[in-house]
């Protein structure tokens, strides 16, 4: 693929790596193509980063016809850039495309755009461990029409923004309340898609946990609010008596690349995973009992969340004497040796850029 770059001529600067936060400041530039049926993608370009112009009729802003994704470039030790597992990414936007009618993009020409886009944004990768440059990709309909089907024409972009470490005071672990009255998907919805909507619709449920004190929801299923699904916008795993438990991908859960990287993680170090249906009804005996040994979420953004208490109804369970526990803690560790470089990567999931 023929990717045309203009280089902007107001370069930007990097703020102080103490002073980032998470998806403010953006690079230089940014990576657009168009879709149109039955041409494909053409015009592929790295453009100066600027705003988008739409027509008030775009798919995107009246039926939600938007897809992204979300990972990080590593800045090693040794001064190198690197990705984590990529291709995982690209293939889940595709599935992601498969089920909104959005068109997908060929995974050579994915890995060509996110290494092409990275070299030449590389100075905007932060160097201290913990902070990385956040790559978002994403995909929207912009048919220039009200009706209602499968999008005639669409956007792929790709901005990044150069983020500060998720544990700038340390691991601390959250608060959780389990969620009972909003869901987040349903099972033949569009949990395992990386949509837009999804977070549109699980908003409402956070800020209401935030209020009353709490980080995060515990999402239930939406069919019988009956078993556990996932915290917040991370996947979530469970040690109880010696043994990791996490949700089986039932179509409501999405697929988390962090999520499949710590269950292989895991087993590689010898303990016992699996992937089952868990009712919130075991859960909360498991925590009566004390059988519950840790609780953690995990995703690209913190890696993993240790879970320090968990709400249900009135009642709040510590988990852990509210502190990290040593699943968690080898976890975070064996995954940010191998994303920032410092540890070896035996399963081959770094992707150098440089
Ligand atoms: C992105 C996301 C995750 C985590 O996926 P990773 O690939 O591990 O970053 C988990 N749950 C939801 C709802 C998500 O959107």
């Amino acid at each position: 693929m023929e990717i045309k770059i203009t280089k902007t001529d107001k370069p930007g600067v990097m703020p102080l790596e103490s002073e980032l936060g998470f998806g403010k400041v953006f690079t230089d530039h940014m990576f657009l193509m168009d879709y149109e049926e039955g041409r494909g993608w053409y015009d592929a370009r790295i453009v100066p980063f600027q705003n988008l112009s739409l027509h008030p009729a775009s798919t995107v802003l009246h039926y939600g016809a938007e897809i992204f994704e979300g990972l990080k470039a590593y800045r090693r030790a040794d001064g190198g850039v690197q990705l984590f597992r990529p291709l995982e990414n690209i293939k889940r936007m595709n599935n992601s495309a498969q089920r909104m009618c959005l068109p997908e993009i060929d995974e050579k020409d994915g890995l060509q755009i996110l290494e092409t886009f990275v070299k030449l944004e590389e100075k905007w990768v932060p160097k201290s461990f913990g902070t990385s440059l956040y790559l978002r990709p994403f995909t929207f309909g912009n048919d220039e029409s009200l009706g209602v089907h499968a999008v005639k024409r669409a956007t792929f972009a790709l901005i990044a923004s150069p983020s500060g470490s998720y544990y700038k005071e340390g691991i601390n672990p959250v608060k959780i309340m389990i969620e009972n009255e909003d869901v987040r998907t349903v099972r033949g919805g569009t949990g395992y898609a990386k949509c837009g909507g999804n977070y549109a619709a699980s908003t409402r449920a956070g800020e209401r946990a935030s209020k009353k004190g709490y980080s995060q929801v515990l999402w239930l299923d939406g069919v019988e609010r009956k078993y556990v699904e996932e915290v917040g916008a991370m996947n979530v795993m469970f040690k109880i008596n010696g043994e990791i438990i996490t949700p089986v991908l039932t179509g409501s859960i999405l697929p988390g690349i962090t999520r499949k990287s710590c269950i292989e993680v895991l087993r590689a170090k010898g303990y016992k995973v699996t992937e089952r249906l868990l009712s919130v009804d075991e859960l909360v005996s498991a925590l009566e009992s004390g059988a519950l040994e840790e609780a953690w979420g995990c995703g690209t953004a913190a890696v993993v969340s240790p879970i320090g208490a968990l709400a249900y109804g009135d009642k709040e369970y510590a988990v852990n004497d509210g502190k990290i526990g040593a699943v968690t803690q080898e976890l975070y560790d064996a995954l940010t040796g191998i994303q920032w470089g410092k540890i070896n990567d035996d399963f081959g999931w770094v992707y150098k850029i440089s």
